[in-house]
């Protein structure tokens, strides 16, 4: 039965001073990474009882929060990142957003609040877009970067799951996510922290396993490099992912080999489709387990001839040196190989419009 959320209405709120031409058109020049946002806003409330409703999309602007929110102090808090693409005939399209939705309610899940129902997740990032699709940037490797949220908004200092309930959505047009543009990303192996153990929130999208990850994260930075890689809790033994990006290992004998999905790793879009680009192209791609030993004799011996990590931020990303305590080796030849090339550019070219969809993953916008 459809529910009556499945068909809500949004009401629009005026903007009373939008963003001029001229001022756009200079954000959109030099976009960065999340720093800066579109004119509007899209909101839904739930509450025990109504379920979703009073969905309006306007201005976008700072929201009253009480002190004793619920997520606030005990980080009811969920999300998702996917992108919209102006392709070349001036159509917007979305890169499976039915995947975001679904897992977004895998996390809503897990941190024990309400479902979204799909239709009403797709409809949301529609009636943004509606607003704002003059804000998606279109030069190489530009996209507009889309931000659904739900956060716990009952006024209560008890600890259980909130009756209260803020859905939204922001964008933010965006450039490369690696400032530097660089070709390949350094990686800090912490011995010390975890990301996320079995049966917590690892495969959740929360904000709570971010918060987590700063400290190792930003240790890595501090010893210059760019970004950290998490071991299993259990053994410190097993390669994870990184902080918000999943890794792919690519053999000199066409194996491929990503992390399995054993509920500490969250279950990446851009990994779900790689996975099937790279069987596309003939190659052997296993999910299973890959240990930091094998890590480095396996890039020693050249039998790994290339690393590369993904996600929808930063796409595809190859990984040159790896470095921990008492390890420090490069990958193959330190950057991007062919093999991650090609299916980067395969990809992207997808989710551009520049290469036809087989799979049926483009969602265009009307
Ligand atoms: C979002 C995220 C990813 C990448 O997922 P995509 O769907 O490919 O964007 C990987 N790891 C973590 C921890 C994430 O939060």
């Amino acid at each position: 039965m459809a529910t009556a959320a499945d068909t809500i209405e949004f009401r629009e709120l005026p903007h009373p001073a939008p963003t001029s031409d001229a001022d756009r058109a200079l954000a959109l020049a030099n976009p960065g990474f999340g720093t800066q946002f579109t004119d509007h806003m899209v909101s839904i409330e739930w509450t025990e009882g109504e379920g979703w409703h009073n969905a309006t999309v306007g201005p976008l602007q700072p929201i009253p929060l009480h002190p004793a929110s619920a997520v606030l102090h005990y980080a009811q808090e969920i999300f998702e990142g996917l992108k919209a693409y102006r392709h070349p005939d001036g159509s917007t399209a979305l890169f499976r957003p039915e995947e975001n939705a679904r897992r977004f309610n895998k996390s809503a899940d897990r941190l024990a609040m309400p479902h979204l129902p799909e239709a009403l997740f797709i409809s949301a990032i529609e009636a943004l877009l509606a607003k704002d699709g003059g804000w998606i940037p279109e030069g190489a490797g530009a996209s507009l970067y889309l931000r659904p949220f739900m956060f716990a908004d009952e006024v209560f200092l008890g600890v259980r799951p909130a009756k209260r309930y803020r859905f939204m959505v922001i964008a933010s047009p965006a450039g490369n996510y690696f400032k530097s543009g660089a070709p390949a990303v350094s990686i800090w192996v912490s011995s010390e922290y975890t990301r996320a153990a079995p049966g917590g929130t690892g495969a959740a999208k929360c904000g709570g396993n971010y918060a987590a990850s700063l400290v190792p994260q930003a240790a890595a930075i501090e010893r210059g490099f760019d970004q950290v890689v998490f071991l299993d809790a259990v053994e410190r033994k097993w390669i994870e992912e990184l902080g918000g990006m999943n890794l792919f290992f690519v053999f000199d004998d066409g194996r491929v080999v990503t992390p399995a999905l054993t509920g500490t790793i969250l279950p990446g879009i851009t990994r779900a489709s790689l996975i099937e680009l790279l069987r596309a192209e003939g190659l052997d791609v296993s999910e299973g387990r890959y240990s930091i030993d094998q890590w480095e004799a396996d890039a020693r011996s050249g039998k790994l001839v290339e690393c590369f990590a993904c996600g929808t931020a930063a796409v595809v990303t190859a990984v040159g040196r790896v470095a921990g305590h008492d390890i420090d080796f490069t990958v193959g030849s330190g950057g991007p190989g062919q093999v991650t090339e090609k299916v980067k550019a395969t990809l992207t070219g997808i989710q551009r419009g520049e290469i036809a969809d087989s799979h049926g993953w483009v969602r265009k916008l009307g």
